[in-house]
């Protein structure tokens, strides 16, 4: 297997995860990866949840103590990431605050449909008595405008609302189509993410039909894991790279300082 880099880990500080960063890192070594990523939950700004994202306050000692684990751990590759909420009425202010700190790469996410957040376990009972294909095609009409915002490197977990397995009975082809032809426009990455393994949906995010419809229009992907706990740190990667390879793609993308870099696989 190559060595492989995990761009999608996060740390206590969101209120839902564990572990220290160390922790993570030796994982990492541990796991034979060429490096990691962290990319912790931006503050949300449309609502204050302690349970879901760090405060703004605490954003300045997360990108020190990443920066500061990089000198730690001089033979891994560490990154400095963040995951952003994008919610169409929030979008306009992100761009002056993330220009604040020295990121690597920034990770959009669609976490929230018209304010709920559909993907929050808190939340699942919202979906009884909701048409899943108008869900969906909401969701997925969001990641394109997510893509076409200009604030990203890259998008998360891009079928995420398969996650507890609720899926429409109509063909959804042409909202993958769609949604993917805005994203090969846009000049923006696809992260491929083991975390839906562990979740109700159990397969990879995204889907190997979205995943081949992303290789046809040549957009980039990444990998990640989603980690919210050290061991989670390169989780199931071996099922990621047969799926990449199955469908021809022959490596992924990194990033440092928002720059892309390919990693052959
Ligand atoms: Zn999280
Ligand atoms: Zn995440």
């Amino acid at each position: 297997m190559p060595k492989l880099i995990d761009l999608h880990l996060h740390t206590s500080r969101c209120g839902h995860a564990e572990g220290r960063l160390e922790d993570y890192a030796l994982e990492a070594e541990r796991g034979n990866l060429a490096g990691i990523g962290f990319s912790d939950h931006f503050p949300l700004l449309h609502t204050r949840d302690a349970d879901l994202s760090m405060s703004m306050e605490e954003l300045p000692s997360y990108v020190r103590e990443v920066v500061e684990l990089r000198e730690a751990f001089p033979g891994l590759w560490v990154g400095l990431g963040i995951e952003v909420d994008y919610l169409p009425e929030t979008a306009g202010r992100l761009e002056d605050l993330l220009n604040l700190f020295p990121f690597d790469y920034i990770i959009g996410s669609v976490h929230f449909i018209d304010g709920w957040g559909f993907d929050d376990p808190r939340y699942v009972s919202e979906y009884s008595g909701r048409d899943l294909f108008t869900l969906w095609e909401r969701y997925f009409e969001l990641l394109g405008d997510a893509a076409e915002s200009g604030l990203f490197d890259l998008l998360a977990h891009p079928d995420l609302i398969k996650k507890f397995g609720f899926r429409p009975r109509e063909d959804v082809t042409h909202l993958y189509e769609n949604c993917l032809d805005r994203v090969a426009a846009a000049g923006i990455a696809l992260e491929v993410s083991t975390a839906g393994l562990r979740k109700p949906v159990g397969e990879i995010y995204p889907s190997e039909d979205f995943l081949r419809m992303c290789r046809e229009r040549d957009i980039e992907v990444t990998l990640g894991s989603d980690a919210h706990r050290p061991e989670e740190v390169g989780y199931r990667f071996g099922e990621a790279l047969a799926l990449l390879r199955k469908v021809g793609y022959q490596e992924v993308v990194v990033f440092e300082s928002r720059e892309r870099f390919p990693l052959s696989l």
